[in-house]
C-alpha cells in the first residue's frame, strides 16, 4: 500500500468527518447525564456494558445519591444492588465509593475540570477523563474507545494499538474545536454501520474513502441488514424523529426503545 502524503491524508480525514456528521446530525454522548458529576458516574459503569444498560440504571442510582457527598457515604451494598444490572458490580461500586471520596476529601465534592486532576481519580482513566471534558466542561477531546481505535485504524488515521497514540494520531488531523464532536461522530459509525466483526461496507456513506472498504459485507442487500440502532431495517421512524431534532430523552418518554 503506497504512503499517503500528509496533506492528502487530512484532507481525506476531513471528507470523513463530514460525511459522518451529515449521517449522524443527532450524534451526542449516549449515556444520560444532567451534570458533571452524573457523567462521570455513567462513564465508570458503562465498562464492559452497554450504553443503554447505564441509562436504565442512573435515574435510579442519581435518585438515591444526587451527588458526590451523597454517594461518598453510600452503603456499598446498596450501592451494588442498584448498579448490578451493568455487571461487574462489585468493582464498580467499589470505584464509585472511592472515587466520589476522593472528590469529597480533595476537589470539595465537583469534578475537577483538568485532564491531569481528572486522570487522578480511581477508576478514570484518560478514555473516562476526555468523555467528562468534552461533554461536561466543553473542553475539546478526541475519546479513543474500542470503536473510535477500530475506526482509526480502518481509516488509516493511524496503525497503533495505543489509545494514547492513536489519540496524537488523530488529533493533528482535525482542528482541536472539532475533537468532541469527531468522537461522536465515529463511535456512532462503529456502532451502527462499521462493527468490529461485520461492518456493513455495501451500505457505508464513507465508502469511497475507506481503505478498508471490502472487510465487511459489500453486497447492498446484505449489508443493510447488518445495520444497527435507529438506522436497523424497520426503525425509519426512529430515524426521522432523531433527524428532526427530538432529544434521546424525548424519544424514550414516547415509548422508543433507542438500543439496538
Ligand atoms: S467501508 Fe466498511 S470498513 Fe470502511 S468505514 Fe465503511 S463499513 Fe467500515
Amino acid at each position: 500500500m503506497e504512503e499517503e502524503a500528509p496533506v492528502a491524508l487530512k484532507r481525506r480525514a476531513r471528507r470523513i468527518n463530514r460525511i459522518l456528521a451529515e449521517t449522524y446530525p443527532y450524534a451526542v454522548a449516549e449515556l444520560d447525564f444532567h451534570n458533571a458529576f452524573e457523567l462521570l458516574v455513567a462513564t465508570v459503569l458503562s465498562a464492559q456494558t452497554t450504553d443503554v444498560r447505564v441509562n436504565l440504571t442512573t435515574p435510579a442510582l442519581f435518585a438515591r445519591y444526587p451527588d458526590a457527598r451523597a454517594l461518598a457515604e453510600a452503603d456499598e451494598s446498596e450501592l451494588q444492588e442498584i448498579i448490578r444490572p451493568t455487571g461487574f458490580y462489585r468493582a464498580k461500586a467499589n470505584s464509585l465509593l472511592s472515587l466520589s471520596r476522593r472528590l469529597v476529601d480533595e476537589f470539595d465534592g465537583e469534578v475537577p475540570g483538568r485532564l491531569n486532576d481528572l486522570v487522578t481519580l480511581p477508576g478514570v482513566g484518560r478514555k473516562t477523563a476526555n468523555v467528562v471534558l468534552g461533554n461536561a466542561f466543553d473542553v475539546p477531546g478526541i475519546t479513543v474507545d474500542t470503536h473510535f481505535g477500530r475506526l482509526a485504524r480502518r481509516f488509516r488515521w493511524t496503525t497503533s494499538d495505543d489509545p494514547v497514540k492513536v489519540e496524537l494520531d488523530v488529533g493533528v488531523l482535525f482542528d482541536r474545536k472539532d475533537w468532541t464532536a469527531l468522537s461522536h461522530h465515529v463511535v456512532f459509525h462503529g456502532r451502527r454501520i462499521c462493527h468490529a466483526k461485520k461492518p456493513a461496507c455495501g451500505v457505508c456513506p464513507v465508502a469511497a474513502l475507506c481503505p478498508a472498504y471490502g472487510e465487511g459485507e459489500v453486497d447492498p442487500i446484505k449489508a443493510a441488514k447488518l445495520l444497527k440502532y435507529e438506522l436497523a431495517p424497520g426503525r425509519g421512524e426512529l430515524l426521522e424523529l432523531m433527524r428532526s431534532g427530538k432529544s434521546r430523552a424525548e424519544l424514550r418518554a414516547a415509548g422508543h426503545g433507542l438500543g439496538a
